[in-house]
Order: structure tokens, then C-alpha cells, then sequence
């Protein structure tokens, strides 16, 4: 069934950008405990009756790709595996039409665990493409920083995804000082090897109880001069909206070329060029990760708002969102919701 609905606008921004990138968070639950997103007890879980059914949360999907002009959606969470009706959710987001008449491209960011049970079932659902969480090879230090000893697990549904031909597969690492720099270069090796778009990512100040230090975030210099010293790599064109900016990899006597990402949140922000838009497990419009304001569609949604209605709210929001994030600057202030409940 394609559903057609009357456009409404786009979500623009007093400063030229257009949302069209929409991250969909589809809980703040996760089954690992990693040391730079959540404390080692877990969080309050969002209360059941806050979280958006899978209804509700196709329907606000509906409304940004049918009413607003977003073309992408990334599932994300906590860990969005977690969540029982992801493929029937993933089903209705590719039934839906964007205002260039296709099927919106459909992502998951996953830590990857239990991931090879259900991509076969994902990907039949419409699933294109993953990104999945690996901060190393070596299972020891995989379990320092998730605080969980899963590294096998994550390995097989790196596998079971690219088995199932979903492309690109994507490999998200966030560096840690003292922790995993001597994971830079063999995960480059790994991915280069086996074809996946590694990303490495700057720790940003997203975390649990604001214990975000500059002195332990690995900055886009170093990681590229750990990088540099082992591999050739020269600047890849072309990098529009995206976060990663991408070096090519010359092939080596053990790795054909390919490419590597860097992701520099705080040291090279993006956001001049940022075309993403978020929604929370709970139905909280974000226009920007660090947002310190969200707009509520939840409530309005159950009390009978009209897509319309519902489009015009997030519309507004979205003419509001700043210029980007201040990290680093007099005045930044994290957020209260922490990465696990925003999503990447
Ligand atoms: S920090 Fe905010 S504005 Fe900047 S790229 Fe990220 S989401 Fe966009």
C-alpha cells in the first residue's frame, strides 16, 4: 500500500538548513553499559505508557515523510533490537512516499548483538543499511568499555548484515584515551578487509551524570595520525551533510583500499551543513542532539492533533533550532537526556 498525502512544507531553519535525515529513537533501553553513554547500573527507563506504540510511532514518521520533506530514516534507541515490533515499524516507514515519489531510505544503528537472528526478517521488512557500535577486536578491552563480554555476538551480526547484503555496512568506534587507541589501527585493518565504512567518533559530552572530560576524548587529529603512521590515506571528495569526513585508503600488502571516517563532533563540528531532525522513544521533537528544549508531540498526538496539526508543531519547532552546538564554549550546557535516550 503507498500512502499519498497533501505536502505540508519542509523543515527549514532560520539558518538555510533542511531537515531530511530523521533519527528516530525507539527506546532508551540497551543491553550493554558502555563506560562513555550510560552509568554501570542503567538508567530510569522511560515509564511504558510514555513510550510511542509502534502506531503511533509510524504515524509521526508519516507525517515527516508524507507532510515535511524527510527522505531518511535512522533507527535508533538505546538499542532499537530491543524493541519487539521494529520490523512491522520498518514495514509501514517503506510504505510511505517521500516528495521525490520513493520509499524513504531506511538505517538502523544497532550495537549489533542479536542482530543476526532478526536481519534476515529486517531486511525483508525493508531495512537498506546499518551502522553498528564496535570499539574494538580484543575482548577484554570490549568488555572495559560495554561493561558487557559480548564481543562475539556483535561480530556475528556484523557478518550475519553483510551476509544478508545490506550496503554499506557501517562500523561506529568511539575512541577512548587509555583505553582502546591501540584498537585504531586493526579495526581499520578488519573493516578494510572485510569491506565495511568505519567511522571513527569523538567522545562528545552526551553521557551519563555530565562526566564528559575533554582530556579522555581522542581528538580527529590524533586518531589520523594514528592512522597516517600505518596506512596512505588522502582526503575522499564530496562530503555534503554527512558527519564523517572520509579519507581514502591506499590497499596494502594485508587490506585492499577502501575508506575510513572520522567523525569530529567537538573539534571540527558539522553542523553548518546539518540536515538531521530527532524524535525520542517518548514522542519529543529534538532539532539538535544537544537541544536543551524539545517540543511535545506525544501529548497532542493522543488527544486527537490531525497530521496537520502534528506537522505544524514539529515545523515550528524546527524554525527554532540554533545554529549548532557550543561545546567548548562559555555557556555550553549539556542536556539532561543523555545519549541512550536520544540516539545516534
Ligand atoms: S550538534 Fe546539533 S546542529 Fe550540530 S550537527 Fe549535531 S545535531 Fe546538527
Amino acid at each position: 500500500m503507498t500512502t499519498v498525502v497533501t505536502r505540508l512544507g519542509t523543515l527549514a531553519d532560520a539558518h538555510g538548513r533542511v531537515a531530511r535525515d530523521l533519527r528516530m529513537s525507539l527506546t532508551d533501553r540497551c543491553n550493554l553499559r558502555c563506560t562513555y553513554c550510560m552509568p554501570a547500573d542503567g538508567l530510569a527507563w522511560l515509564p511504558t505508557p510514555e513510550v510511542l506504540t509502534d502506531a503511533e510511532v509510524v504515524r509521526l514518521i508519516g507525517v515527516a515523510v508524507g507532510l515535511l520533506g524527510v527522505r531518511k530514516i535512522r533507527f535508533t534507541g538505546g538499542e532499537p533490537l530491543l524493541r519487539r515490533g521494529l520490523a512491522g515499524i520498518i514495514a509501514g516507514a517503506r510504505a510511505l512516499r517521500t516528495d521525490e515519489g520513493l520509499s524513504p531510505e531506511l538505517s538502523l544503528t544497532t550495537n549489533g548483538i542479536g542482530l543476526d537472528h532478526r536481519v534476515s526478517e529486517l531486511a525483508a521488512a525493508g531495512l537498506q543499511r546499518v551502522n553498528i557500535s564496535l570499539d574494538s577486536l580484543d575482548r577484554e578491552r570490549y568488555a572495559i568499555l560495554a561493561r558487557r563480554d559480548r564481543l562475539d555476538e556483535v561480530l556475528d551480526g556484523l557478518a550475519a548484515a553483510d551476509a544478508t547484503g545490506l550496503r554499506p555496512v557501517k562500523v561506529n568506534a568511539v575512541v577512548m584515551r587509555g583505553v582502546n587507541e591501540v584498537d585504531v589501527v586493526p579495526l581499520a585493518e578488519f573493516c578494510l578487509q572485510l569491506g565495511y565504512r568505519l567511522r571513527f567518533i569523538e567522545q562528545m559530552p552526551i553521557g551519563p551524570q555530565h562526566g564528559w572530560d575533554r582530556a579522555s576524548m581522542v581528538p580527529a587529529a590524533e586518531i589520523l595520525e594514528l592512522l597516517g603512521g600505518h596506512f596512505t590515506l588522502s582526503p575522499a571528495p564530496g562530503r555534503g551533510s554527512a558527519p564523517a569526513e572520509e579519507w581514502l585508503v591506499a590497499g596494502g600488502d594485508c587490506h585492499p583500499s577502501g575508506t575510513v571516517g572520522v567523525i569530529a563532533s567537538v573539534t571540527g563540528p558539522f553542523c553548518a551543513t546539518c540536515d538531521r531532525t530527532r524524535l525520542t522513544a517518548d514522542g519529543q521533537v529534538r532539532t539538535c542532539l544537544f537541544s536543551l528544549t524539545e517540543t511535545d508531540l506525544r501529548t497532542p498526538l493522543r488527544s486527537g492533533a490531525t497530521d496537520e496539526d502534528l506537522a505544524e508543531l514539529w515545523t515550528g519547532a524546527h524554525r527554532g533550532k540554533w545554529a549548532g552546538h557550543s561545546i567548548g564554549r562559555a555557556g555550553f550546557r549539556q542536556p539532561d537526556r543523555t545519549m541512550s535516550a536520544i540516539g545516534g
